[in-house]
């Protein structure tokens, strides 16, 4: 399957001179979704994965299939405000500004091998910042895994000692 098909690139959104690369088309289309899903379980199923975490909106989408098709737990990242109980915090750049994000404090337990999801890898804040806060929590990152890579924004060079999977890479 060529899963670019179901991806929609969107000139000058959020900004002018942006290309957003719009994962829904892909997600309303329930085999190329399953598909997706079923490719990074693929890359997953021997990684031991005790625990998914998706960042808001999108990691939730694509992290939550994938815990349930690896029978582990889903913990979501969020921005703050948004969790009601205790939590872990790292602020973070973003292509488009900054924030704070956020992790319940019983997300992850110490020694819990943790697979971070996304739908998408820019720059790459957003997943370090992830990865920041399950490791502030005793967690061991087994992998990352995207539906798409933006490569001319070497977000990986960030996070280069990790496991890192692309369905997808522009
Ligand atoms: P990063 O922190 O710069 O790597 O940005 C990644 C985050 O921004 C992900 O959570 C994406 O959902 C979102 N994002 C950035 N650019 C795009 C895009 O072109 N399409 C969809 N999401 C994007």
């Amino acid at each position: 399957m060529d899963f670019k098909n179901y991806i929609a690139d969107v000139k000058d959104f959020p900004e002018e001179g942006i290309v957003f690369r719009d994962i829904s088309p892909l997600m309303q289309d329930g085999e190329a979704y399953a598909a997706a899903i079923q490719k990074i379980v693929e890359f997953a199923k021997d990684k031991g994965v005790d625990k998914v975490v998706g960042p808001e909106a999108r990691g939730f989408m694509v992290g939550c299939p994938v815990a349930v098709e690896l029978k582990c737990g889903f913990a979501m990242a969020r921005k703050k405000g948004k969790l009601p109980r205790e939590t872990v915090e790292v602020a973070y750049g973003l292509e488009y500004g900054e924030a704070v994000l956020q992790l319940h404090q019983d997300a992850v337990r110490p020694g819990e091998k943790v697979l971070v999801c996304d739908d998408l890898l820019a720059t790459g804040g957003t997943t370090l910042a992830t990865v920041e806060l399950i490791e502030k929590l005793g967690g061991e990152v087994v992998g990352l895994a995207f539906l798409i890579e933006l490569l001319d924004l070497k977000g990986r060079d960030k996070i280069s000692e990790y496991d890192i999977f692309n369905l997808m890479e522009y």
